[in-house]
């Protein structure tokens, strides 16, 4: 445990910023333990010394108190501060091509960043000795592999969950069986994460709800795993909790790790939603999310909106798990970055709303394809209707309806 004085010694420990973010990295996940005041001194200080360095190596910055934006970042040329720090080069995520949004991540505190103060921080909180075996639905890409699921390890610490792991990855490919038939394709997979021990399945939001579906249509009540993993699950909580109530699972987390310019947190296992105010400070602007990224020094992110929408309080309260928090609730997620998915989001809205609208769930993509979850069948002739608004796509229909008992 990092100790008060540990962290105050960090704040004189180097004239160069780019010094004590290296110093402070490894250690950055014990701050939320510390004295609010503390705390909040080396909030301010990551925040005024990011800020600086940014008006100093970014054109875009100097002389510039305003809201950034993308449009002030449109123009690399005076963004991207001239090779202060090596960099690997990013976009932002998306299951649809077409506008990606490039920056770029300092490429010495990668691992650290993603690897350890993330993925494993997770692991840790709930417990998740290694080696461990981590069912993964991450890739959106089509497969045209022959198995359902291929086994692998990785360096990659998004696919691996963390920095140190000898995982053993058991990646879920989107081949056939994904359009053939789907009922099967999630029958396998409860299957095979039962029979492999699976400890971590690690899938968005929409995997949660279609594998809670699929595991009440099978009427099974056994253990799947110890934990399920998933970005962007708050809309559907529910599902979560509800799976860990039957015993299916032993615990979930949702979280996010933004490197450009979002909201990064994660639940603990009090389920509370702690932003990772040692990362990156996020704070509401006239309702807008506003962050400050400490650690983007080869592509700023200060004082900068992303387009999300969020209810952040001020003051901090500490957890039961011991990190002190702010209450925040993201009211609005940002549509810029996957256009085709938001327009495709509106037009599914306006069918809805002009058409039956407890017909359709929800929509789940993958590369080049959209799949529209119904709860229960629809006319041969309002398939076509709907597959028509999307001429680019293979649009696929899967009915997920009311189960008996
Ligand atoms: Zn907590």
């Amino acid at each position: 445990m990092l100790l008060n004085h540990d962290v105050r010694s960090l704040l004189k420990y180097a004239s160069d910023y780019t010094d004590f973010l290296r110093a402070y990295a490894p250690i950055s996940n014990e701050l939320l333990f510390q004295d609010i005041g503390l705390i909040q001194q080396l909030i301010s200080y990551c925040r005024a010394n990011i800020k600086a360095y940014a008006a100093q190596n970014s054109e875009c910055y100097q002389n510039n108190d305003e809201i950034i934006n993308k449009t002030h970042l449109a123009d690399k040329t005076k963004w991207y501060p001239e090779d202060s720090v090596q960099y690997l080069d990013t976009t932002t995520g998306g299951t649809t091509h077409n506008v990606r949004f490039g920056y770029r991540i300092w490429k010495d505190l990668y691992k650290t960043i993603e690897g350890i103060n993330h993925y494993n921080l997770i692991l840790e909180e709930f417990n998740i000795s290694k080696p461990l075996n981590i069912l993964y639905f991450g890739s959106n890409e089509i497969n045209t592999a022959d198995a359902l699921i291929t086994q692998t390890k990785s360096r990659n610490v998004l696919i691996s969950h963390g920095a140190y792991s000898q995982a053993q990855i058991h990646t879920v490919n989107y081949g056939q069986l994904y359009f053939t038939d789907i009922y099967s394709f999630y029958e396998q997979i409860i299957a095979y994460s039962i029979l492999h021990n699976i400890d971590v399945i690690s899938c968005s939001g929409q995997e949660v709800a279609s594998l809670k579906w699929n595991l009440d249509r099978l009427k099974i009540n056994r253990r799947i795993c110890s934990l399920i993993s998933s970005t962007g699950c708050k809309t559907n909580i529910s599902n979560l909790v509800e799976l860990k109530s039957k015993g299916i699972i032993d615990n979930w987390c949702d979280h996010m790790r933004c490197w450009d310019g979002g909201a990064s947190f994660f639940t603990c296992k009090h389920h509370t939603y702690h932003l990772l105010d040692n990362l990156a400070f996020t704070h509401s602007i006239d309702g807008k999310l506003i962050c400050d990224d400490y650690f983007s020094l080869a592509s700023p992110f200060v004082n900068y909106w992303n387009g999300d929408y969020a209810t952040i309080d001020e003051q901090y309260i500490r957890c039961k798990c011991g990190r002190a928090y702010r209450q925040f609730k993201l009211d609005r997620v940002r549509s810029t970055d996957m256009k085709i998915l938001s327009d495709s989001t509106t037009i599914l809205q306006s069918l809805i709303d002009h058409d039956s609208p407890a017909d359709i769930l929800r929509i789940a993509t993958k590369a080049e394809t959209i799949r529209i979850i119904t709860s229960r069948s629809l006319t041969p002739a309002r398939k076509s209707n709907i597959a028509r608004l999307f001429p680019s796509l293979l649009v696929l229909f899967t009915v997920e309806g009311p189960i008996d008992g």
